[in-house]
């Protein structure tokens, strides 16, 4: 015998005056999702649990993938025996020196959800418990700090055991808060903001600005390297490339060049706003974070938040620097986000920009030139690709064998 399942477990306060179908159905596909390479596991949900049977899948290489998964609490191999209590308790001996720590203390703690199943759960502790001990070496019960709990659930289908679980990423399934529309430089901050976001539910709509031929191919190929990073969280997510380039140049031909950034900040948001509204994204979220450059002073979010209604989600405001970088380490962002390639930003921007740009300058300047077909074509322009996705893996793979 040996492990052929995985139990999953879900907050039950995160389920808390929410849709609990909508939160299951949308565990389920995430689920499905980051274990699609695995194509013998069939995930099931049963009564508040999901269960992965593993159909001889090597149970290592799920686990890293779910580790991942939003909305999961926290997750055990678990071994399936039939409700005979000679099965029960070889299944408990098996599964407990198939798990890492069969030498010290163990107890058992035996749950009979199932309750035609004749045995009561004290009694089914001593006789499983008593069982391994007969079985092993150098191993004794403690009932208080065990090294290892040997866990017994009793259900009409059969009966799990579980030693141990490890832990999972919290949050909630990405998906069950709606959509948002995440601006993703190439930089270290972003793509740290865009995974705090899906951490709470949303689902990601990334959009990149992009200023062809002065950023170059392996910028943008870095901002879908991130993005294929970000959908191990969650699944596919769809990534609109805008042409910056007009813009930009309208911008620095007739803008003065210390109010340059802020227009340009302003032309973003009109930008993202117009996308999410397409797709039907409620929010947008960035990675600004208070007081780090002259960008992102109160003065400057307060004048180039005036354009926009929606809300700003800033997942970063009160993160130090320091706490971002150890984030995007944690999530595998940060080695690409510090490859060398410009984005749009550092590209024609002067030095002298304001720190605390004003909105009533700030309009003025942009009543001096007509930037409205500007901003209507760099949306119609933009164009979209669908990361994470079969036809993008076919396409990438076509790619790699050319
Ligand atoms: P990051 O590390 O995410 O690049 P940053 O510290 O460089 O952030 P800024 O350059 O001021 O800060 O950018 C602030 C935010 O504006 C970014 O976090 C990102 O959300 C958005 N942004 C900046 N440049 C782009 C771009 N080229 N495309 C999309 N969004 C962008
Ligand atoms: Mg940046």
């Amino acid at each position: 015998m040996k492990y052929d399942h995985i139990l999953i477990r879900y907050g039950e306060l995160a389920l808390k005056g929410r849709n609990r179908n909508d939160f299951e159905k949308k565990l389920k596909q995430n689920i499905q999702f980051a274990i699609s390479e695995h194509s013998a596991c069939k995930v099931k949900r049963t009564y508040g649990r999901m269960m992965i049977e593993l159909h001889e899948e090597n149970p290592e290489p799920v686990i890293e993938k779910l580790k991942h998964v939003f909305g999961i609490s926290s997750f055990s191999l678990a071994m399936k025996a039939s409700n005979e209590i000679e099965e029960i308790k070889d299944a408990a001996l098996q599964a407990f020196l198939q798990h890492d720590g069969k030498k010290g203390t163990f107890k058992v703690s035996a749950r009979r959800s199932y309750k035609p199943f004749p045995i009561h759960s004290q009694d089914l502790n001593q006789y499983i418990g008593g069982y391994i001990l007969r079985n092993t070496e150098g191993v004794t019960v403690d009932v208080h700090h065990p090294d290892v709990e040997v866990v017994v659930e009793v259900r009409e289908q059969g009966t799990y055991i579980t030693c141990g679980r490890v832990e999972g990423a919290g949050g909630l399934p990405v998906g069950t808060a709606g959509k948002v529309a995440l601006m993703l430089s190439g930089g270290i901050d972003s793509p740290v903001a865009g995974y705090l976001a899906m951490k709470r539910g949303a689902e990601l709509e990334a959009v990149h600005f992009h200023s062809p031929p002065y950023t170059n191919e392996r910028a943008r190929k870095k901002v879908e390297d991130l993005t294929k990073t970000l959908t191990r969280f969650g699944g596919r997510i769809k990534l609109h490339v805008v042409p910056f380039t007009e813009l930009q140049k309208a911008i620095h031909a007739n803008i003065p060049s210390n109010y340059a950034m802020t227009i340009m900040r302003r032309m973003m948001f009109r930008i993202t706003e117009k996308i999410a509204d397409k797709q039907k994204a409620k929010a947008i979220v960035n990675g600004e974070s208070l007081g780090q450059v002259a960008s992102q002073t109160l003065e400057s979010m307060y004048t180039i938040n005036e354009v926009t209604n929606m809300p700003i989600l800033r997942p970063l405001v009160t993160m130090d620097k320091q706490e971002v970088v150890e984030v995007a380490e944690k999530i595998g962002t940060y080695s690409i986000s510090v490859l060398p390639y410009e984005d749009c930003c550092t590209i024609f921007l002067p030095p002298d920009s304001v720190t605390k740009p004003r909105r009533d300058k700030a309009g003025r300047f942009e009543e001096a030139f007509d930037f409205e077909p500007y901003i209507e074509a760099a949306v119609q322009n933009a164009e979209i690709l669908d990361i994470g996705s079969e036809e993008e893996s076919f396409e990438k793979q076509m790619n790699d064998l050319l």
